[in-house]
């Protein structure tokens, strides 16, 4: 577990966080391709793919490329794209028979002041996700860059049709693999108390959304809720390699939970660049209360 101050606790804007990790291979496959990152201001989850062990390789370059971040107290969106860009262009440059195809999904949550205000940084290629926890709300941030994803935006498919669908774990787009490999980005101003997940598809395919937020919303700490969430993905099958990463703002100066908890922290995440209809997050279908 990290506890870590990320910047000058007097000054405003600052954010300080406790976060913790798990990962597990699972109960059928042999490798683990799944490679996280914790440490502060940058964590990250990258879901491998591609023959032999092309998919370790390519999610051990995402975390390599993002671990270059972490000797600064902030990051900018900048910072990001230029890691996603490294780790694309070293992946690309991959030759041999062990790594040809490599690809990796990757999902991120940073921390960044701007204008003296903490936000969380979201940022997301392929299926692997980012969950917000923030007072009553619940959220799926990231949206999923899949297959059926994209049937169920056709409104072709239910969410409960898609957990079962044949392509199920197709990505449309990822890092290295095949020319989409463009990120979507979201900026959300941070509360103190918010809890981020970072999550391979081995815990969304095993663990429903509501359970999910169970396990998040418990008082349990940090540590004890990622092996709780990689429990009840192995409980559920453990088909797939599993990844969490849990990151709990506790302290956000200039905000507190207190203070801010009952005007409503409803608010939409935000995009600095441009609202893109497609990558607003989504309430959970039949989730917890808004
Ligand atoms: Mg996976």
């Amino acid at each position: 577990m990290i506890d870590r101050s990320l910047s000058d606790p007097d000054l405003p804007g600052t954010i300080r966080v406790v976060s913790a990790s798990a990962t597990h291979v699972g109960h059928v496959r042999a490798t683990n391709e799944d490679s996280l990152l914790e440490a502060s201001p940058v964590y990250l989850v990258a879901d491998g793919m591609g023959g032999h062990n092309a998919g370790e390789v390519a999610s051990a370059i995402a975390v390599e490329e993002f671990e270059k971040l972490t000797i600064q107290e902030n990051v900018t969106v900048e910072q990001l794209g230029e890691a996603l860009r490294s780790a694309a262009r070293r992946i690309g440059e991959l030759v041999g028979e062990s790594t040809a195809g490599a690809g990796t999904t990757v999902a991120v949550v940073a921390t960044m002041v701007l204008d003296g205000v903490g936000y969380w940084v979201v940022l997301n290629l392929g299926d692997s996700r980012v969950y917000r926890l923030s007072g009553e709300i619940f959220e799926q941030v990231s949206v999923d860059h899949s297959v059926v994803q994209e049937l169920m935006d056709a409104g072709e498919l239910t969410p409960e049709q898609a957990r079962v669908h044949p392509y199920r774990h197709m990505v449309t787009r990822a890092l290295g693999a095949g020319p989409e490999s463009d990120p979507d980005y979201w900026l959300i101003p941070a509360e103190a108390g918010d809890r981020m997940l970072v999550c391979s598809d081995g815990l969304t395919g095993e663990v429903t959304d509501a359970a999910i937020e169970r396990v998040l919303r418990s008082p349990a700490d940090v540590r004890t809720i990622s092996a709780d969430l990689v429990g009840l993905a192995l409980d559920g099958g453990g088909h797939d390699n599993v990844s969490v990463v849990v990151v709990e703002a506790v302290e956000v100066v200039g905000r507190s939970l207190a203070t801010e908890n009952t005007a409503g922290s409803g608010r939409a995440a935000q995009d600095p660049f441009e609202i893109d209809e497609d990558t607003l997050p989504r309430p959970i279908a039949g989730g917890g209360p808004r």
